[in-house]
């Protein structure tokens, strides 16, 4: 049976190309059409300035499935959203829509599961199951915009997955979301978040596109870091920090450094010291100190791995030694503190009541919209 066209991955030129190519041969302009309506989340059949044969044909050779809400959890705190969104093969995977004062925020995520293995973390428990492709990630942005009404001008993509293990169709999604015939998302309020994937960083870098980098390193020590996350023996903060310096020096771009609290894990005063040393002896040209930032995370606690939250004094001495010794940090303020199940527990817990790991057949992949 042939596989549909994920038509939605592709794009403008590559979109163009199969539609004026049989078996479409649809002049120029209808790709564009195409283009922006499937962006905004229109379905083919929906398409009404499209002829009706065109809309039947794109129905039976191409894909338009976005994903769909399983499970919403409000906040009403201030009205952050998490959702667990069900992909066409049955997998699960989260997005949370945040509300800042300089626009709405989505955390998408960009893998099924996640293989890097960081302990504190909800997303890797299960390892991981499949890539992401870019559509699917903008699938998540297109059905929380359909779901909630709202626009969303900013994206971090912080949730489950290592953007940088699904390389290509994390920049493809990059790419998509800034077309201004689709979702005009500008790249410079767009986050990508690593766990620190050194080749990653360093080709993100040369592609020159202007998203925030944050890196999440939670320990300047390698014996501290790699206990926590297993990624540090593959490349050591040493390593990191050099690529980091580097992706300054090619993007002109400000690295945002993530930093989560862990009860007497990495939360100490010596602990603040150390980071302001290792990050200032790296993050400098000549002398010239490069601009960075550090966000300070509490532990959001996840039953099973032993770890908790630093307590309100322990963050606030940790951030005042850190800026004491001249780096600047804020704390990431809690959103949804009412619905504050850590990134990757909503699936764990619908995982729990269906595996949904093992829906990989073409049959529901048909069915589903
Ligand atoms: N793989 C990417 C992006 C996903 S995680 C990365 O590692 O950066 C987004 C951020 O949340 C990372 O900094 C991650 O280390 C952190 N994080 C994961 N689980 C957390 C938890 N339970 N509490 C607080 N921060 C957590």
């Amino acid at each position: 049976m042939n596989e549909k066209t994920d038509i939605q991955r592709l794009l403008p030129d590559e979109l163009e190309a199969l539609i004026t190519s049989p078996p479409y041969s649809q002049p120029r302009y209808r790709a564009k059409q195409i283009f922006s309506k499937l962006h905004r989340g229109v379905r083919f059949s929906d398409m009404t300035d499209l002829p009706l044969s065109l809309r039947a044909q794109l129905g039976k050779m191409c894909l338009d499935t976005l994903p769909t809400v399983a499970e919403k959890l409000v906040s009403s705190a201030d009205g952050t959203v998490k959702y667990l969104f069900r992909l066409h093969d049955g997998n699960c995977i989260e997005s949370v829509l945040m509300r800042y004062e300089h626009g709405n925020t989505l955390c998408v995520s960009s893998q099924v599961g996640c293989r890097m293995g960081c302990r504190f973390c909800a997303s890797t428990k299960s390892g991981r199951v499949r890539d992401l492709s870019a559509s699917e990630i903008e699938g998540e942005v297109i059905a929380a915009e359909l779901d909630s009404g709202l626009r969303i001008s900013n994206i971090v993509m912080m949730g489950i997955g290592e953007p940088l293990d699904n390389f290509d169709e994390t920049v493809r999604f990059l790419r998509l979301i800034s077309c201004p015939d689709g979702l005009g998302i500008g790249l410079r309020h767009v986050s990508v978040s690593t766990c620190g994937l050194v080749p990653g960083i360093r080709k993100l870098a040369s592609l020159d596109l202007p998203v925030t980098l944050s890196v999440s390193l939670h320990a300047a020590d390698d014996g501290e870091r790699s206990a926590i996350m297993p990624v540090n023996d593959a490349y050591s903060i040493a390593e990191l920090l050099t690529a980091c310096r580097e992706w300054f020096l090619t993007t002109g771009r400000r690295i945002s450094f993530e930093y989560t609290l862990i009860s007497g894990k990495n939360d100490s005063a010596e602990d603040a010291r150390r980071l302001a040393r290792v990050l200032i002896s790296h993050m400098n040209d000549g002398g010239r100190r490069l601009p960075m930032h550090v966000n300070l995370i509490p532990y959001n606690d996840v039953d099973g791995t032993g770890f908790s939250r630093s307590d309100k004094d322990a963050v606030r001495r940790f951030r005042e030694t850190l800026e004491a010794s001249g780096v600047t940090a804020t704390v990431r303020r809690r959103l949804g503190p009412d619905i504050n199940a850590a990134c990757g527990q909503l699936r764990i817990n619908a995982a729990r009541k269906e595996p949904v790991q093992s829906h990989g057949n073409t049959e529901r992949t048909k069915g589903a919209k």
